[in-house]
């Protein structure tokens, strides 16, 4: 192997010449990475079998389009979309919706896996309307009066836009989600996150939190019954106001017009990447020595583990806080660097094809070759150390990366058991993968993915009296003062591989029989896979109805909890016009 600058070694399976070759031949596997919602069906050529919504403001354009998730599981033909160019059409829209029995579901980039918007079905749902807020509410108005300085944006805006148009203006954020196509609204619902806790020595700098995005919002502009005039009206909720609790991550159970959040100043990022510190090592027991996540936490306080199936040493990236250029970093002026992570190589959608085929026993190939990749495109596309503006780093995933499924959960605990929980999970999982391969079984052909973020402390807002988000998995628990940090885990594999249902309900209800007590609780990640049955997730009704709201309600104040957040979302919607199946069993 040929060992780089940085200490790692290139793959010798892949040459640059076959690496760029691979990169591109990335089209090989479009059918399965790419998607566009390409047709549009305006109501005078509506499909025979689906009623156009009756007497639809005239005002308000509509069409029928493909819904389709980001695994692709639910994928629904010719639904009824609405497009409004200003929040009072979405006032129009729900008060319509209201009078003709119709759902109203906020409709952003659909890059989620969790079935929130809607449920896989036969085409053309009679009563649903998407409403599609990425076209006209965009806007974003960054205000410098106050201090933290702060930003409105309508909640169509995307990630990408609104990082952008902060990183102009001199602001950023702690962490975000690593894709910057989906949209603010999106975000928000479902407590977004990043990967983030301060590193030794650090203190939080005023408009930023450890925690969710979530936790920056100082007021929310949502669609909301009015009991007086019995019509949906636009409503806004400040941080301090009771309701917002509910709103600031609804799972979907609402519609967000627009938010202010508070940012803080913007400022430099450099991210290492590691390919060669044994998983052995990285994920050691608590209270090891060496290059663990513990020391790097330390050290930087923000790392992410992507380790492939199969393979020995993870791909590790340890962002720091780094003002000035280190010498050894490459600069970089925009996000989504790791382009050999965008793209699939031709090699990698063979291998894939094999395995979907029936050859499973190439999943360990398929890891390998997946690190390979990794390996490879960090050395030459010379992205190994990486330095630059916050959102520079902070975003790396691209639409065009493999689209796969993954399990998701929040960890609660204290940061000193960050070492141990890892350890727990990494055993677990490996002792879980080999008796499947001993049955000839390999559900999880994707990386397993680890970050650690802080949670949403109301401390970190800068209004006295700010309310803490009832539903977000980052909620702190006022009765366990010591946690103070969550360790995310996600599986990925890809949809309907053999056994994975089953391997998720397994890794699950350990990850819930274990981490209990005072040492550490369990949380669903959203917008992933929870709630599994050996059949299918977000089905477990045991999950949906007992353990996930008690996972919400343990510690927290009466009347301040799971139950609390589920009446006033019902109370400023009671025609239930923003729900779903999902959200009807989660949230009755
Ligand atoms: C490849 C990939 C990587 C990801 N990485 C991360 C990550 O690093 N961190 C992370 O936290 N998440 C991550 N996610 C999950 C992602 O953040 C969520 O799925 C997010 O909800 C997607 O936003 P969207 O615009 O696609 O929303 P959609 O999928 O269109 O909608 C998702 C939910 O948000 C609701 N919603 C959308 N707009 C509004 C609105 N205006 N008002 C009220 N509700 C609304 C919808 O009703 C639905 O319930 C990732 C997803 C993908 C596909």
């Amino acid at each position: 192997m040929k060992t780089q600058e940085d200490g790692t070694q290139a793959s010798p399976e892949l040459g640059r010449r076959q690496f760029v070759k691979g990169a591109a031949g990335a089209a090989a596997l479009g059918a399965l990475a790419q998607w566009t919602p390409a047709f549009r069906i305006g109501p005078a050529d509506a499909q025979a079998s689906c009623a156009v919504p009756p007497n639809f403001p005239s005002s308000i354009e509509l069409y029928q389009q493909a819904y389709q998730n980001w695994s692709e599981a639910i994928t629904v033909d010719s639904v009824w979309t609405a497009v409004p160019q200003t929040p009072n059409d979405v006032v129009t829209i729900c008060n319509w919706a209201v009078q003709h029995g119709y759902l109203v579901r906020p409709r952003g980039a659909m890059h989620g896996w969790s079935p929130l918007t809607m449920a896989q079905q036969a085409a053309c749902p009679s009563n649903i309307l998407l409403v599609d807020t990425t076209q006209y509410l965009t806007a974003v108005t960054i205000s410098t009066a106050t201090s933290p300085a702060t930003v409105t944006a309508q909640t169509g805006v995307t990630m990408d836009v609104l990082l952008q148009d902060l990183e102009t203006a001199g602001f950023g954020v702690m962490a975000c989600p690593a894709p910057g196509d989906i949209t603010l609204g999106g975000a928000l619902a479902i407590d977004g996150h990043g990967t983030a806790i301060p590193a030794t020595g650090e203190t939080l700098p005023a408009g930023m939190t450890y925690g969710s995005l979530s936790n920056l919002i100082l007021s929310l502009t949502v669609v909301a019954w009015n009991s007086t005039t019995n019509a949906y009206a636009l409503t806004t909720f400040t941080r301090t106001q009771p309701p917002i609790k509910a709103f600031l991550t609804h799972v979907g159970r609402a519609f967000v017009v627009s938010a202010t959040l508070q940012v803080g100043a913007n400022y430099r990022l450099r991210c290492q990447s590691y390919v060669t510190i044994p998983a052995t090592t990285l994920f050691a027991p608590q209270g090891s020595s060496g290059q663990t996540i513990a020391s790097f936490l330390s050290s930087a306080g923000r790392v992410e583990a992507i380790w492939f199936p199969f393979t020995t040493t993870p791909w590790l990236k340890v962002w720091s806080l780094a003002p000035t250029q280190p010498l050894t970093s490459t600069v970089v002026t925009s996000p989504y660097n790791y382009t050999f992570s965008d793209e699939i190589p031709v090699e990698l959608s063979n291998l894939l094809s094999e395995i979907i085929a029936g050859d499973a026993a190439l999943t360990p190939s398929f890891g390998a070759l997946q690190l390979s990749i990794v390996q490879a495109g960090l050395l030459f596309t010379w992205t190994y150390d990486l330095w630059g503006w916050s959102k520079n780093t902070l975003l790396y995933v691209k639409p065009t990366t493999l689209r796969v499924t993954a399990n998701g959960y929040a960890v609660l605990t204290s940061r000193a058991n960050v070492q141990g929980v890892i350890n727990a999970f990494v055993t677990e999982y490996q002792a879980l993968v080999a008796s499947y391969e001993a049955q000839g079984l390999y559900p999880m052909n994707g990386p397993v993915e680890i970050r650690v973020t802080g949670l949403d402390q109301t401390s970190d807002v800068e209004v006295t009296g700010a309310g803490s988000p009832q539903l977000s998995a980052l909620r702190p628990r006022p009765d366990q003062t010591a946690w103070n940090v969550a360790v995310w885990f996600d599986i990925l594999t890809v949809p309907g591989t053999p056994g994975s249902d089953a391997f998720y309900t397994a890794i699950e209800q350990w990850l819930y029989s274990t981490f209990t007590g005072s040492y550490a609780a369990v949380r669903p990640e959203w917008s992933k896979g929870w709630a599994f049955t050996t059949t299918a997730g977000w089905s477990n009704t045991t999950m949906l109805g007992t353990t996930i709201p008690y996972g919400l309600t343990v510690g927290q104040p009466a009347g301040d909890n799971f139950a609390a957040a589920a009446a006033t979302l019902d109370e400023y919607d009671p025609y239930r016009l923003f729900s779903s199946p999902l959200l009807d069993a989660l949230l009755p």
